[in-house]
This record gives structure tokens, sequence and C-alpha cells, in this order.
């Protein structure tokens, strides 16, 4: 197994719960040409710190699997976390929700994986390749476990790029199951979505904003409401649940807005959503809102929950300055409350409330604080790093 030598300070460091080690913080020559997939550190009095996945091809090379004592990487090795994952999530089921993270990579100690259930579908998402010599062992667990009828690989860019078009593996591939279409249905606080897990974004759905979907459906009782970046329509459905008086929603992609249209229908089968009630605008979120601006429109409640605008370190002003221009488009058109989020783990908490409020202000608009939110239970962060989902709620004066 190849040994790396590391820093005392990242020693420490990892001794306290940091999981990553990338290419530069290595110090000792590697063996070349070895296509090893573990490796261990020892600290610098030579006592056994760390096992970790090994991953030669990224600038993210080693992600720690067992802190101080080794370990053998086994069935019941990978049981032990699955057991503890789920126990953790047992109260989602409960309420009427089958579609939930199982397991949310480095936080329940599966470095770089994540495991999201649909109700008898099972996605795997791997951010490593050091976890294919694993695959095969892992998605026959994990689909016992949860006698699913499907489960599908994801894999990130980075590593879909590394395995060439010879590679037995690919994105969105059928592990188990008969794999005629990547179309789900699961539920979500008793409400039904329809995700397409080999197309769709992320592993179909976002699951991670659960929690504040489930806070529109408690504030949206005879409000207006504007839902920007609406995607397959998640917070739209629990507005619409929660009696809304109308939602207008905004996004730039048709197959997204679609998608939104069909879980409106599976949720509410016996309505039609005449224009006053229901309408979708299909464009660039900017624009969209300042034409909503300019014609003087207002909402009691809107939703600004975009893509990452930081996608690395190196973007992040200009993100920051992004967040703070969407908020002053979003306040213009807000005459009630505002719901803004960020998924940049590039951009830290304060960072994002700053810019979301430096751009309400710069509307010449008065805002209230109503609360702040962060990770739902089945997306826990155990490290700084793990820290993406940040929202908060405002109150937009005049
Ligand atoms: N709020 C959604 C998730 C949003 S994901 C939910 O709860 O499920 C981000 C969405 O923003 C995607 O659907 C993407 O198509 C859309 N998008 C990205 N850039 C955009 C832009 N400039 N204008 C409008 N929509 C955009």
């Amino acid at each position: 197994m190849i040994k790396i030598e590391i820093s005392k300070t990242l020693q420490d460091k990892i001794r306290k719960g940091y999981p990553w080690v990338f290419k530069y913080q290595i110090q000792n020559r590697l063996p070349e040409g070895k296509p090893e997939n573990m490796a261990v550190i020892y600290d610098h009095n030579n006592r056994f710190l760390a096992l970790g996945l090994w991953d030669s091809n990224s600038d993210l090379c080693f992600r720690v699997l067992n802190l101080r004592k080794s370990r053998e990487i086994n069935t019941g090795f990978f049981m032990e976390r699955l057991q503890s994952a789920k126990i953790i999530r047992e109260e989602l089921e409960h309420e009427g929700t089958t579609g939930y993270r199982v397991i949310n990579g480095e936080n329940d100690g599966f470095p770089g994986l994540v495991l999201d259930r649909y109700e008898d579908t099972l996605v795997m998402k791997l951010y490593t390749a050091s976890w294919f010599p694993f695959l095969d062992e892992l998605y026959e667990l994990f689909q016992k476990e949860f006698k699913s009828q499907q489960v599908v690989l994801r894999l990130a860019r980075n590593v879909s790029k590394s395995l060439g078009t010879n590679s037995t593996y690919r994105d969105g591939q059928v592990l188990y199951g008969d794999g005629n279409s990547g179309w789900v249905q699961f539920k979500e606080n008793g409400l039904k979505f329809l995700a397409d897990v080999v197309e769709g974004q992320k592993t179909g759905f976002f699951l991670d904003q659960r929690d504040n979907r489930l806070k529109i459906r408690e504030m949206a009782r005879d409000q207006t409401v504007l839902n920007v970046f609406s995607y397959s329509g998640g917070f739209s459905v629990y507005a619409l649940a929660g009696g809304c008086r109308s939602v207008v929603e905004v996004d730039s992609n048709p197959f997204a807005l679609e998608t939104s249209l069909r879980n409106l229908k599976l949720n509410f089968p016996e309505k039609s959503f005449p224009a006053q009630k229901f309408t979708q605008k299909e464009g660039d979120a900017f624009r969209i809102l300042a034409e909503l601006k300019s014609e003087k429109r207002f909402f009691d409640l809107v939703i600004l929950d975009p893509p990452a605008f930081a996608k690395n370190k190196k973007h992040k002003a200009q993100a920051l300055e992004a967040y703070a221009r969407l908020a002053k488009a979003g306040a213009e058109v807000t005459s009630g409350m505002l719901l803004a989020a960020s998924c940049s783990r590039h951009v830290q908490a304060n960072e994002f409330y700053d810019a979301v409020c430096r751009g309400i202000g710069s509307a010449g608009k008065k805002y209230k604080e109503i609360a702040r939110r962060g990770h739902a239970l089945d997306h826990p962060a155990t490290f700084a790093e793990a820290f993406y989902l940040k929202s908060a709620y405002l109150e937009i004066g005049p």
C-alpha cells in the first residue's frame, strides 16, 4: 500500500477530523505506475494515523477512511457505516419521505461517495475513481439493505473523464435492475415527485432543499409566489400544497419547466392550472427579474435558489457580486418575504449573507432577517468544507 508523508500541522488537522490530503501537501516521493487505490499515513512518531482512498489522478488524492487504527476494508466495515447513516435518517420515513440522502460522503464515513434513495431506486454517485474496486460489493450491499429494484451509478465529471472510452463503467449506468427508464417517483413530506436519475442534475433532484420547501409550504397560504431557478418545481408544488394564491416559475431550461409541470399534475390531478394561478417563464433569471420590475409586478414570497455561482475559489469575488445583484433584483419585486439560497461551497455563510443584505440595501429597501438555515439532517456536515448550503429568510420592507 502507498505510504504518504505530510506535515505535522496537517497531521493534527486530520487527527481532528479533516478528511483530505491534496497532492501538493505530500512530502515524499511516491512509487510511479502502481495502480493502488488505498494509502496510509503515519505520524511523525511513526504511529499509524489514517487509512484512506488513494486517487493518483486527482489533486484531492487522499480521503480518510479510518483514523488512528488500521482496519480491513470489507463488507463488515461498510455495513457498520451504512447502519450508522441509516439511524440518522430514520425519522424521515415517518414523515412520508422516501426520497432522501442515505450517505453524504465524508460526513457519513464514505469519502467521495453519495448514496441517494428515491423510493425503490438507489443512486450511487462517485467523486473519486478509487471506489471502483469496491463497486460490486457496495451496490450489492446497498441493494439488499433497501430491497431496491434498481441501482444507478452516477459519476462526477472528473471521474467520467478519467475513465476513457473503454471503461466498464459510465455515468448513468444501471448496475442493478432492468433500467428501462431513468424516471423514478418518490415522496417528500407526503408530496409526490418525479426525477430523472440518469440524466437529471445532481442525482435527479435537489434533495438538500427539503427543509426550505417545507417552510415555504407553511408560509404560502394566500400568497403570490415567485420561484426563481425553479428546476423541477419542488418549491412550487409545496407552495400550492400550502394554499398559495399563485406561482410564477422562472428557469432557463425548458426540460426543467416541463418536469415541473409533470410534478404539479402528479400532485393535483383534479385541478387545472389557469394562467392567473400558474405561469412559467423560460429564460435568464436576471433578465426576467428586470422585466418583472419594469412591469411593476410584486410578489408576497420570492424564492431565489440559483445554481452554484462559484465553481472554484478563483470565482468567489465574482460569485459574491452575482449573489448581491440577484438579491437586489429579487428584493425589487418582493412585497413580503425573500428566501435567498446559495449552494456554492467556496462561499462562506457570512460572506453570502453579507452579499444578500448588501444587494437588498442597494435596491433601496429595508429588510428584517427572520431566519438563517443550513443543512438538513440527511446532509450532515462534519468539516468546514462540507458546509455548502446556506439560506436566509428576509422580510422586505418598503
Ligand atoms: N430550486 C430548485 C433547484 C435549482 S437548481 C429545487 O428546489 O429543486 C438551479 C436551476 O437554475 C436549474 O434548473 C437551472 O436550469 C437553472 N438556471 C441556471 N442558470 C439560470 C439562469 N441564468 N436563469 C434562469 N435559470 C437558470
